[in-house]
């Protein structure tokens, strides 16, 4: 029983109200990013795309306009850290004060074995992965900090906490498992200043990055049965966590990686 002076009169759906407040999405333009992008817009933010293709860019947009969401986008490639400090003063100056990040631009490179993997290959995963997450974190952190108020949600990978069979992808596991340990370091500095940094872990989520699994019956029915829950996820499953981790309803939570793997890593 909760006694009468711990009750607190709470609305819990208004925790996840946005309005009023701008979300940075990179990789927004497609797949779990733009199902974010969704989800932050539904809960009534201004959404800002980050994408390296234009095209991609403005077909997120677009999508997103047509769902009736406010809407803008800059082409930026996240690996690139001095035009994502520029980027983020520009946007606190046009669009308004960025309350929530979302950092989902990421690639992955599987298939090669670790020991035939070039530098360039081994490089370019952990520049965009790695790099790119901690690039704009700082980034887009800097004015949250002199707020002291925000939310960052990284997007991580159950890769970064079991290797998954029968991919050889050192490079992206190696990446997402550093992703979780920045996310939970960034949460431990900027507590103290208003600033929460959460990390969500997916499992297979059929977005064109698995597309080359999906395709292939064996490979699709072998994640399958190495899922508990016997199915590939969904986009918009990850961005109701991220949702969550980006809103009130989740203001005790930071350094938290939130596994949404239909139980995957369980086995
Ligand atoms: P997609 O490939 O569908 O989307 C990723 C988006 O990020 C693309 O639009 C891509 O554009 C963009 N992007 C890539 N590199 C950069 C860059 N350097 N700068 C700016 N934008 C960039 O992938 P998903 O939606 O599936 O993945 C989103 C995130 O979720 C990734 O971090 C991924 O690792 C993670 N994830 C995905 C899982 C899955 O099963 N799909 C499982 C676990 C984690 P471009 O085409 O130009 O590369």
């Amino acid at each position: 029983m909760i006694s009468e002076d711990t009750l607190v009169p709470t609305n819990y759906l208004e925790k996840y109200d946005l309005r009023n407040k701008v979300a940075v999405v990179t990789g927004g333009g497609r797949g779990i990013g733009l199902a974010c992008a969704e989800a932050l817009a539904q809960g009534g933010a201004r959404i800002v795309l980050v994408e390296r293709d234009e095209e991609i860019a403005r077909a997120g947009a677009a999508t997103l306009e047509a769902a009736g969401a406010e809407v803008h986008w800059r082409r930026i490639d996240v690996t690139d850290a001095p035009a994502l400090e520029e980027a983020a003063i520009a946007i606190e100056r046009e669009i308004g004060p960025v309350d929530v990040l979302v950092c989902a631009a990421g690639i992955a490179i599987s298939g090669i074995a670790a020991e035939d993997s070039t530098d360039a290959q081994w490089r370019q995963v952990i520049d965009v992965n790695l790099n790119g997450v901690f690039w704009s974190c700082r980034a887009f952190g800097r004015a949250m900090l002199e707020r002291r108020r925000g939310a960052i949600v990284t997007v991580g990978s159950m890769s970064g906490v079991i290797v998954n069979r029968p991919q050889e992808q050192a490079s992206y596991n190696a990446s997402k498992a550093a992703v979780h340990q920045l996310t939970r370091s960034l949460a431990a500095e900027w507590a103290p200043r208003g600033v929460r940094v959460n990390a969500v872990a997916p499992t297979y989520i059929e977005t064109p990055m698995t597309r080359y699994g999906l395709q292939d019956p064996a490979l699709r029915k072998q994640w399958e049965d190495d899922t508990p829950m016997g199915r590939i996820g969904r986009a918009d499953e990850i961005a109701s966590v991220v949702l969550f981790l980006a809103s009130e309803a989740s203001s005790l939570l930071t350094g938290s990686v939130v596994l949404a793997d239909g139980g995957y890593t369980c086995w």
